[in-house]
């Protein structure tokens, strides 16, 4: 939400999107003190689970662009044994000349169902926009760090932390990097 404000071009690309998750508890909190509460916060990454099993029991092909090629090839490995008739149209690593025109079309020529894109946050909404009219079909979905999780190279906090809603928290003490997109809640 802050990125949108400082981006007005990646606001505009959010709110083209046809979902917005809910993927955060400061997002839930300030929509209860605004009086437009939503429901519940929703994950990408479970979000993403889900949608990997409904691909599976449909048939639908998933296609998993991002992340280090360590972390992208565990991701689908692991995609792959929990759902074992899950058709994987592709993968690569997200550290490619992404906006290379043969690197777009070679992604589209597997013509995914589903194209999960863990780029980080507006990088991947931006690369999405960019690219998707290269594709005929497919679902789009930015994923962010998913694929770190996924492959285990990452875990996710444990549930009492998610419960208490201090997921964040436990990302913070892992990555203390993330130290300045914390401060940023203050300013939210
Ligand atoms: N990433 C990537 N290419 C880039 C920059 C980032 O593939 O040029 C990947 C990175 O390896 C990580 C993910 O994007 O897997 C970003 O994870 P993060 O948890 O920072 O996601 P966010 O919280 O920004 O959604």
């Amino acid at each position: 939400v802050i990125a949108t404000r400082d981006h007005p071009d990646f606001k505009e690309t959010v709110q083209s999107a046809d979902h917005v998750l809910p993927d955060g508890i400061g997002i839930i909190n300030a929509a209860k003190m605004m009086g437009t509460p939503l429901q519940e916060r929703v994950s990408g990454i479970d979000t993403m689970r889900a949608m990997l099993a409904y691909a599976e029991e449909q048939g639908y092909s998933a296609y998993f662009l991002g992340a280090k090629e360590e972390a992208n090839r565990k991701a689908v490995e692991r995609a792959e044994r929990r759902f074992p008739k899950l058709k994987i149209a592709g993968r690569h690593h997200g550290y490619a000349d992404l906006d290379d025109e043969a690197f777009v079309e070679s992604i589209a020529a597997t013509e995914p169902d589903i194209i999960f894109v863990a780029l980080g946050m507006m990088k991947q909404e931006q690369w999405i926009r960019d690219h998707m009219d290269r594709f005929d079909k497919g679902v789009f979905m930015g994923v962010g760090g998913s694929f770190d999780v996924l492959s285990g190279e990452a875990k996710r906090a444990p549930d009492i932390w998610i419960r208490f809603q201090l997921e964040w928290l436990c990302r913070l003490i892992k990555q203390p990097k993330r130290i300045t997109r914390v401060m940023k809640v203050a300013q939210f």
